[in-house]
């Protein structure tokens, strides 16, 4: 069967945490999701639920590895504002992989594939009381981390009940934190944060210099106002 994959689009960008840290990565930017956090910047598809085709992009293994080679990037990201595990990238995944890439996945962590066993590293973002969706629980993030050796959890802190919750569970974790306060005042919540030796605040390197990464293919067109080209102009 010919599997097509659906993406909002596909972007340079830099990869955050784990030990790629810094480095340019290609995204791949998957469209749909499981999850309906708050602060999701995909919400404009969780209006109704349903999948609007004007959306993404569908595209063949073969167009994407065409793109993929374009570039001269070993890191390569699916994830993006997206839940790559409700789609199949294994075909994808494997190829990559023996073409020396380094394949990183990022999840939710409500879903799981196959495909995160293929992957050099798994990023799985913690669900808190900002995101209004179930939260993560103990249980799931210990099963990940007995499985996978390379699994790196990040979590969006948004207000202090977030902190709490992590507090609570997973002050023993090695966590990757984003600090997107609602609150100006950032010290109490530094504060708390800092008492947790195991504990890092990432600093999004191309948000602070607001670095204008290039999309190299995208439907909407708009993608955070980057340039825009299509596949075939590449
Ligand atoms: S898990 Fe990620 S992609 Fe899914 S709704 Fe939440 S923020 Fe958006």
């Amino acid at each position: 069967m010919l599997i097509m994959y659906k993406l909002k689009g596909i972007y340079i960008g830099l990869c955050y945490c784990g030990n790629k840290i810094g480095k340019p990565a290609l995204y791949l930017d998957v469209y749909g999701c499981n999850r309906k956090c708050n602060y999701c910047i995909q919400n404009y598809f969780h209006k109704n639920d349903i999948y609007d085709s004007t959306r993404y992009i569908t595209y063949g293994i073969n167009e994407l590895l065409f793109i993929i080679s374009e570039f001269n990037y070993k890191n390569i990201i699916i994830g993006g504002s997206g839940e790559p595990t409700i789609q199949d990238f294994s075909e994808l995944i494997n190829i990559l992989n023996n073409a020396n890439y380094n394949v990183i996945i990022e999840t939710n962590g409500k879903k799981y594939s196959k495909d995160l066993e293929l992957c050099d590293t798994i990023i799985f973002n913690i669900k808190t009381f900002s995101a209004g969706t179930p939260y993560t629980k103990r249980d799931d993030m210990d099963w990940y981390k007995s499985k996978f050796d390379k699994c790196i959890f990040t979590c969006t802190i948004k207000n202090m009940k977030d902190i709490d919750y992590l507090v609570d569970n997973f002050s023993d974790y090695d966590l990757w934190l984003f600090l997107e306060f609602d609150e100006l005042d950032f010290n109490p919540y530094l504060e708390k944060i800092l008492n947790y030796d195991n504990w890092r605040i990432c600093l999004r390197m191309d948000r602070i210099l607001n670095l204008d990464f290039k999309s190299v293919h995208n439907k909407r067109g708009d993608l955070n106002g980057r340039e825009t080209t299509s596949i075939s102009s590449i």
